[in-house]
C-alpha cells in the first residue's frame, strides 16, 4: 500500500482545483468538466499546456479569452471562481506552483480511462500531495475532442453542436467565412 497524504480540509482551506489541457480550441466537452470542476472546488485554475514546436490554432492569448467568454456566457456568477494560466512544465510541478492539490482530468471512455490512470499513477509517485479526480464527460458532449472540431470546421463542417457561441465564432472568423 503507498503512503497516502491526508489532507483534510479546514475551514479556511480553499480547494484549488488544476485543469490542464490543449484547450485548442475549448469545446462543449471541455466546458462540461469545467461546470463540474466548480461545483467540486472554490477555485480552478485551467491550465493551457504550451509545448514548443507544436504550432497551435488559437495562441493562448485566444484560447485564454475564449475559455473565459465561454464561462461567462454559460455560468456568469462562476467566472470570478476560474483562472487560465499557461505551463511548459510537468502538470504536477505547475500545480504546485499555482497552490493547487486537486489535478482534474476529464474521461470520454476507456481509452482515455487507460492512459489517464497511467498518468495519474506516475503522477502520484512523483507527487503524492497532488490528488487526481476523475470527472465524466456529460452524454452529448462524450464523443468530442478538439481535434476533430478543428479537422470538421477546416473542411467547412458545422461545428454548432460541439464548441461554445464564442469558439463557433472565432472559428468562423480564423478559418474566413
Ligand atoms: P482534447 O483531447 O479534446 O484535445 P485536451 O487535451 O485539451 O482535449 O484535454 C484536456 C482535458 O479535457 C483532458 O482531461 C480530457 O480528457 C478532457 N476532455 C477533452 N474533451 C472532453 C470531453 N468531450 N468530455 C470530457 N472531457 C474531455
Amino acid at each position: 500500500m503507498p503512503s497516502i497524504e491526508a489532507r483534510p480540509p479546514s475551514e479556511s482551506d480553499m480547494t484549488i482545483a488544476f485543469y490542464p489541457g490543449s484547450f485548442d480550441p475549448m469545446t462543449n466537452g471541455h466546458l462540461d468538466v469545467l461546470i463540474q470542476a466548480l461545483n467540486v472546488a472554490s477555485k480552478v485554475i485551467v491550465a493551457v499546456g504550451i509545448h514548443p514546436g507544436k504550432a497551435p490554432l488559437f495562441s493562448f492569448d485566444e484560447r485564454a479569452a475564449l475559455i473565459k467568454q465561454a464561462l461567462t456566457e454559460q455560468l456568469p456568477d462562476a467566472a470570478a471562481r476560474m483562472e487560465v494560466v499557461s505551463f511548459d512544465n510537468l502538470v504536477v510541478d505547475a500545480a504546485r506552483q499555482h497552490g493547487a492539490h486537486l489535478l482534474l482530468r476529464g474521461l470520454r471512455d476507456g481509452t482515455d480511462l487507460d492512459y489517464e490512470m497511467q498518468m495519474a499513477g506516475m503522477n502520484r509517485q512523483m507527487a503524492p500531495d497532488i490528488q487526481t479526480v476523475f470527472l465524466p464527460a456529460g452524454t452529448s458532449s462524450r464523443p468530442i475532442t478538439a481535434t476533430l472540431v478543428r479537422q470538421i470546421a477546416a473542411m467547412g463542417g458545422n461545428v454548432d453542436a460541439f464548441v461554445p457561441k464564442a469558439v463557433l465564432e472565432a472559428l468562423n472568423a480564423k478559418l474566413k467565412r
